[in-house]
């Protein structure tokens, strides 16, 4: 038997300690901001760790306290970095506000989670101010960012605000890790957006699965420029993996255009980036019209969506080794990812080609499919089911619910129909909603989309499920055409893309109605957005062809 009183440390798992360690051993590496002018701001973890302590500060004084909501309206910054750790470095909590979504969902956001502060981003002043006037507890507005754009009416920039503060009156953390730091809306695709709340300890553990080398492999020797806002599921957690392993980072502000992201990224030197797949389709389509070949981008993790093998081939082909990720607000985001093991690198080409198409395996978390009756599938890739997972940093219940939002034995279902193969890679075949059952078996719109995105002429695509008198549903088709081509050069591209289809899918699979659109919907969060497609749908548009 062990004699009594040998123990470890009681450190708590605080984010505050990830941004002293990041000031303390890497406190002159850089953090550059790119402002909405298109100029850069230079500062360091130094920087970063002063200002954060600053607006702590301020806020203190101000009479926040722990478990007291400030919310931000702003792009990825220096500042809003500083507000997301001044406020969760006191204890209170961050809540990221999406400035894409509609001003009746932020006012119900924001009355919702209680937000009694507004930082927002300078040119973000005139929907801060809406949002304040609908959402009564939100007593104060502070401007970020680019101090020198002015214009902010009536409201102080930050620099203002932490006028008079040093610092040093100013301590971190010493708070239980399972406080809450910092909160995020789900879009609310399907009813009324759904609070998540990530604790301390949940984002420690998070930034520490995500960075090891079967996940993102990040390390000092990076420059991270997190595509991916704060705002959306929590930056992936970048914005704490990043200052964990010290690496230099590069926030891109507002301009997320192919242009924008490729001078950046040349000019800073990114090693790492991280955004949705309509992101990247941007930027790769940005080099090919200029027939540059090269990017000194060495990784990138494309998620939020399925990754289309066109962009994989693309940014391969560039020199960029594409990281296929999946996750969700609920969890922390990141929940799978599609890095090798020594049985799929032991695969063929073009069947490693298919794996990396693929969400990935589990990071951090723990999975499984089940049907309808909760039963779990085998992993033999081809049993498709309900994509159940848990972790520590998995959802337990939404903000202001009194009920788990768990089964009975402690798994969240994502919501997603996925199967899983040998290797234990999970392959989403589609959203529960989004999937199509025709004639009693399920169409995966995923592979639909992918497959015909292959086609040279298509820039997006998506399939939505339409009612059916003989098969319940159908597989609808809506295509963007790449801006170069005329719709009108006589060929029936319904048709063509049909044919196209056909050779590469299941018949049955082929959707009977294609709609040429001129631009396809995207939502707050940079994804194609099948509820404005269905609703186009209903209201009855004509196709354009
Ligand atoms: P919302 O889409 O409502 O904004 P999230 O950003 O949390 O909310 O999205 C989570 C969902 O996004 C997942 O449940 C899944 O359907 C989809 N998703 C995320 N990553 C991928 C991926 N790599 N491939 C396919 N679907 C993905």
């Amino acid at each position: 038997m062990l004699p009594m009183g040998g123990r470890m440390q009681d450190w708590p798992l605080t984010v505050d300690r990830l941004l002293d360690g990041a000031a303390q051993w890497h406190g002159a590496t850089e953090i550059v901001t790119r402002y909405p002018d298109g100029s850069v701001f230079r500062s360091s973890y130094a920087d970063l760790a002063l200002r954060a302590r600053l607006v702590s500060q301020a806020l203190r004084k101000a009479g926040v306290g722990q478990g007291d909501v400030i919310a931000t309206l702003a792009s990825n910054s220096l500042d809003h970095l500083a507000v997301w750790y001044g406020v969760m470095g006191i204890g209170a909590v961050c809540h990221t506000l999406n400035p894409r979504l509609h001003d009746d969902q932020l006012a119900y956001i924001a009355n919702h989670a209680g937000d009694r502060w507004l930082f927002a981003d300078g040119m973000l002043v005139a929907q801060a101010g809406r949002i304040a006037a609908r959402a009564p507890g939100i007593g104060t507005i502070v401007t970020i960012n680019d101090p020198r754009s002015g214009g902010f009416g009536e409201y102080p920039h930050l620099d203002e605000f932490i006028v008079g503060c040093d610092g040093a009156d100013c301590a971190w953390g010493g708070f239980d890790e399972r406080l809450t730091a910092g909160l995020c809306y789900t879009s609310g695709t399907t009813g009324d957006p759904k609070g998540v709340a990530y604790t301390h300890r949940s984002n420690t553990l998070h930034a520490m699965n995500t960075m090891a080398p079967d996940a993102f492999a990040l390390s000092a020797r990076d420059v991270i420029m997190p595509v991916v806002p704060m705002y959306h599921a929590n930056t992936w957690g970048l914005a704490f993996s990043g200052p964990a392993v010290g690496a230099k980072l590069v926030m891109p502000g507002p301009q997320l255009d192919g242009g924008s992201l490729h001078a950046l990224i040349e000019a800073e030197g990114v090693t790492f980036a991280a955004g949705v797949p309509t992101v990247w389709q941007g930027y790769v389509d940005h080099l090919r019209e200029r027939g540059i070949a090269r990017t000194s981008m060495q990784r990138v993790v494309v998620g939020g969506s399925a990754c289309p093998a066109s962009l994989i081939a693309a940014l391969e082909a560039l020199g960029t080794t594409v990281i296929h990720a999946w996750g969700m607000t609920e969890l922390s985001p990141v929940g799978l990812v599609a890095t090798p093991t020594p049985s799929v690198l032991a695969l063929s080409t073009d069947e490693q080609r298919e794996q990396a198409l693929k969400q990935g395996r589990p990071i951090g978390i723990d999975a499984r499919i089940v049907d309808e009756s909760g039963r779990a599938l085998s992993r033999d890739g081809s049993a498709v089911g309900h994509l159940e997972v848990r972790g520590p940093g998995v959802i337990e219940r939404y903000v202001g619910h009194a009920h788990s939002a768990l089964s009975d034995d402690g798994w969240f279902d994502t919501g997603d129909i996925a199967s899983i193969d040998r290797h234990g890679y999970v392959r989403i075949t589609d959203r529960a909603k989004d999937i199509i059952k025709s004639g009693g078996e399920w169409i995966s719109s995923v592979d639909v989309e992918n497959a015909l995105l292959t086609h040279p002429d298509v820039a997006l695509a998506a399939v939505i499920g339409i009612a059916h008198d003989k098969w319940g549903e159908r597989p609808k088709l809506y295509v963007q055409l790449r801006p170069s081509l005329d719709e009108g050069d006589g060929r029936d591209l319904a048709q063509v893309f049909r044919d196209y289809l056909a050779a590469r899918i299941a018949r049955w699979w082929v959707p009977d109605e294609v709609e040429i659109i001129g631009t396809i919907p995207i939502g707050a969060t940079g994804k194609i957005d099948k509820k404005a497609l269905r609703a186009l749908h209903e209201a009855g548009s004509q196709p354009a062809y």
